[in-house]
């Protein structure tokens, strides 16, 4: 069997034993869910140490020497405001693309429609020690937004770029690096014996990442079994599971339909034949539920197996995994809607148009980590509350603790399937921009040409 094959199964098989352990071993429907978290701690803990510490250690530095390399090897500055202006709209578009289909299936599947009370109820309690757990204090809008895109600015343009290494601001160490790489054409030849040991450090690390496919079974069966025991499967076909359905169904077009035609349209190759050679990359998203975790494999698997260019993926890619997140887009919109109906609120077009909107900047902003579109879910709830008050004072603003509440329980698998989505849509922007900016094997290369 071929090495990758023999991957493939061992991992599915790691999927799969990760469920019956967590089903049959670990969830007990009578616990609460602190017992459950406390009785499960070690299998997180075992899923933690074997694959998502070093896959997000090893994230940081990969970032600085993919980067440094995709945008020495352009060579021109023009042409790299050409990539990334390119880059760029392609996530937005895509992104703006997915929270549309979520928002369709919202509208029309309508999964919170007729809600049993007690649930309502309890969703607030749940949510309220949720939010308290995480000291977050919702505040209006307003300062939301206003929060959100200053944020954004603050880690285009960092001030400290030590802070920014230690607290993993990812979008400045692309920022800085991308400056330091145009810094380091401009001086020409004087830079090359850096540039050399960089190629190295990249070359060295990539030989880490292929060793750590291996232990990814282990750490994803760890992990799947810890998601379910906490979750229980029997919440799936609860009072949920219309929820469920309708975000897995938004995620599988936009996985399945809408991301593979815009992949073709742009370069008249087989999805599905990509799809399958990213699979390393989708399985370590399923399985960390993190796209920075999965970075490191995402990289990997694209220039190795999935045709892309080291120049396009070292650019697009750790890009990507920060700011392009389709698939949180997609379930923001989705589960923004099944709060609000859940609740007896009646959207209009307006608040639809609203959600659209926040979601795409709110999973901009949202990090790579679990569970970090859930946080940035609150956003979007207060935009729609003010637009709701606009127009019409008397109505109550929905409780965000109470709309977390009702989605916590099911957060974690949907999450495993966002990711993977967040991370077929950096994928395929990794492709498509390959077009525009090839490895050229024959020619020499630029950044020999620029640096002399
Ligand atoms: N876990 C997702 C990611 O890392 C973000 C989210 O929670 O939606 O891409």
């Amino acid at each position: 069997m071929r090495k990758t094959n023999l991957l493939t199964v061992l991992i599915l098989a790691g999927v799969v034993l990760g469920v019956l352990f967590g089903h049959f071993l670990l969830w007990d429907p009578n616990a609460s869910r602190e017992a459950l978290e406390q009785s499960t701690s070690w299998w997180r803990s075992a899923g933690d140490f074997l694959l998502m510490r070093p896959l997000m250690l090893i994230a940081a530095p990969l970032i600085f020497t993919s980067v440094l390399i995709g945008v020495t090897s352009v060579g021109d500055p023009r042409k790299l405001g050409v990539i990334g202006g390119a880059t760029l709209v392609f996530y937005l578009v895509t992104m703006l693309l997915a929270v549309t289909v979520g928002v369709t299936v919202g509208a029309t599947v309508k999964p919170g429609a007729n809600m049993p009370e007690e649930i309502r109820q309890a969703a607030q309690e749940v949510g309220r020690q949720h939010l308290e757990g995480r000291n977050i204090v919702p505040e209006p809008a307003g300062e939301q937004i206003g929060g959100a895109w200053r944020s954004i600015l603050e880690q285009l343009i960092p001030d400290n770029l030590l802070r920014a290494g230690v607290e993993a601001q990812y979008l400045s160490i692309i920022t800085v690096t991308i400056v330091l790489g145009i810094g380091l054409l401009v001086v020409g030849r004087r830079a090359r014996p850096f540039l050399d040991v960089v190629e190295g450090v990249h070359e060295a690390l990539m030989v880490i990442v292929r060793a750590i496919l291996w232990v990814m079974p282990l750490g994803v069966m760890f992990l799947v079994a810890w998601s379910v025991g906490t979750m229980g499967l029997n919440n799936l076909v609860g009072a949920l599971s219309k929820y469920v359905a309708a975000v897995l169904a938004g995620l599988g077009v936009h996985m399945f339909v809408t991301l593979p035609l815009v992949l073709w349209i742009i370069t008249r190759t087989n999805p599905f034949k990509y799809m399958w050679a990213m699979r390393p990359a989708l399985f370590t998203a399923f399985g960390t539920a993190s796209s920075m975790a999965t970075l490191p494999v995402t990289i990997e698997t694209s220039v190795d197996k999935g045709g892309c260019s080291r120049r396009a993926s070292g650019i697009v890619l750790p890009l990507g995994a920060t700011v392009n997140m389709d698939g949180t887009a997609l379930y923001q919109g989705i589960a923004v809607i099944f709060m609000f109906q859940a609740f007896g609120y009646d959207l209009h077009f307006a608040q639809y148009l609203v959600i659209v909107l926040t979601a795409t900047l709110s999973a901009i902003g949202a990090a790579g980590i679990p569970g970090g579109g859930l946080v940035t879910t609150i956003i979007i709830v207060s935009a729609v509350n003010t637009t709701i008050a606009a127009r019409d004072p008397g109505i109550p603003a929905l409780p965000i603790a109470a709309g977390l509440g009702l989605i916590l329980s099911v957060d974690r698998v949907l999450d495993m399937c966002r990711t993977t989505v967040n991370i077929w849509g950096d994928a395929v922007g990794a492709r498509a921009i390959t077009r525009l900016a090839p490895d050229d094997p024959t020619e020499q290369p630029e950044r020999e040409k620029a640096l002399g």
